[in-house]
């Protein structure tokens, strides 16, 4: 026998994989789109689309509607061009060194060093120059604005290249109430009449994310930046869909005796003679370690048992009559029962975005096709 040919295929192994429903996120970038007409969409596609894979979401947000993807790093971007995208692309994270490297690739300019930086990279052909509106991350500051805005209309009119937006990014945008989202869309509109008084005259003007453009009144606005809500994270109660089901298939299954202690350190120790069952699934892939979580098998809620480990858990199955080969849902969108992504963030004290884009390369991912979907989540 060959050896390459009889190895096993990297996630091509059926015990475990995540299965994305693009009709879900497609049906999350109409909710967007809903908010106010005319307003555009960037989909933000950044770490591999949240873990949900960039390519077929990119693919899928286009094909809904959504007209830019946003992404964080020069390595992403080029991987969409890579792969046939020619939609607009916005970049705002990356050195100097990455900028001759893009092609038909918009940049994020926060200051005076990155504009020249720009200006001297002949294929940057149009920028987007970002505000700090109290974010206090990145974006040009206030006092650099007047000369950010000058520089740039002085170098437009010279042909270096067009400034197609500005934009800035909100601290607060999952809280309606709060005071903050209001301050700072008063002190982007005040950076925009300064850069419109230096001489810009900007295609787009963009701020919210996906919570800030559901709870941000700002008719001026024409381009949100939606990452979260593309994945069902709801933030504000819009109705947002979640896409991913992440399952395994139940490797053992084995009866342990009252008294006996299961995985690393025997943290769990069987009250009663249980059914043990083991699924091949750890932190590597994602699983936050250390949580108390349950699982679905077999339409019921089952807990984890003792330690999760790097490839592999344990749960407690009772006197459930499982078998090996059943389906384990980790999370998916609660409709069967399963916990959600929302129930894992909290048991990991963290936020959905956070296991999202923890699942592992190592766990395959296939893709529901809208065409073919019929509207149950499997
Ligand atoms: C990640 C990111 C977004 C998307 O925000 P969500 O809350 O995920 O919608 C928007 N803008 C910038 C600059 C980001 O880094």
């Amino acid at each position: 026998m060959n050896l390459v040919e009889a190895l096993p295929q990297a996630g091509c192994d059926g015990l475990a994989e995540a299965v994305i429903d693009l009709a879900a996120i497609q049906a999350n970038v109409h909710r967007f789109q809903r908010v106010r007409p005319g307003l555009e969409v960037m989909a933000v596609v950044k770490a591999d689309a949240f873990g949900h894979g960039m390519i077929p979401v990119a693919r899928a947000v286009l094909a809904a509607g959504a007209t830019w993807l946003g992404v964080a790093r020069a390595e992403e971007a080029l991987q969409l061009r890579e792969a046939g995208i020619t939609a607009p692309i916005l970049v705002w994270l990356y050195g100097p060194d990455d900028l001759e490297l893009l092609q038909d690739v918009e940049v994020s300019i926060a200051g005076l060093a990155e504009l020249e930086q720009a200006a001297a990279a002949p294929n940057v052909r149009s920028v987007h120059l970002k505000l700090d509106t109290g974010m206090h991350r990145g974006g040009s500051s206030a006092d650099q604005w007047i000369e950010l805005t000058q520089t740039a209309a002085r170098l437009e009119s010279e042909g270096r290249f067009r400034v197609r937006g500005l934009w800035s990014h909100l601290s607060h945008g999952d809280e309606p109430s709060g005071v903050h989202n209001q301050q700072q869309l008063d002190i982007f509109r005040a950076g925009v009449v300064l850069a419109r008084r230096a001489g810009l005259d900007p295609e787009y003007l963009h701020l919210t994310n996906s919570a800030g453009t559901i709870t941000l009144d700002a008719p001026e606005l024409n381009l949100a930046r939606i990452g979260a809500g593309l994945f069902g994270i709801d933030e504000t109660g819009a109705g947002l869909q979640p896409a991913m089901r992440l399952s395994a298939s139940l490797l053992k299954v084995r009866r342990i005796r009252a008294g006996e202690g299961v995985s690393y350190g025997h943290d769990y120790v069987a009250e009663r003679d249980t059914t043990i069952g083991l699924v091949p699934l750890g932190y590597a892939d994602g699983i936050p370690r250390g949580v108390q979580a349950t699982v679905l098998v077999r339409g019921v809620r089952v807990p984890i048992a003792g330690r999760i480990a790097m490839d592999q858990f344990v749960v407690d199955l009772g006197d459930l009559p499982a078998t090996p080969g059943d389906e384990v849902v980790i999370f998916g969108n609660g409709s069967e029962g399963e916990p959600t992504a929302a129930d894992w963030a909290g048991w990991a004290g963290t936020i959905q975005h956070e296991i999202y884009c923890g699942i592992g390369a190592r766990v395959p991912r296939r893709y529901l096709d809208p065409a073919e979907n019929t509207g149950s989540p499997r």
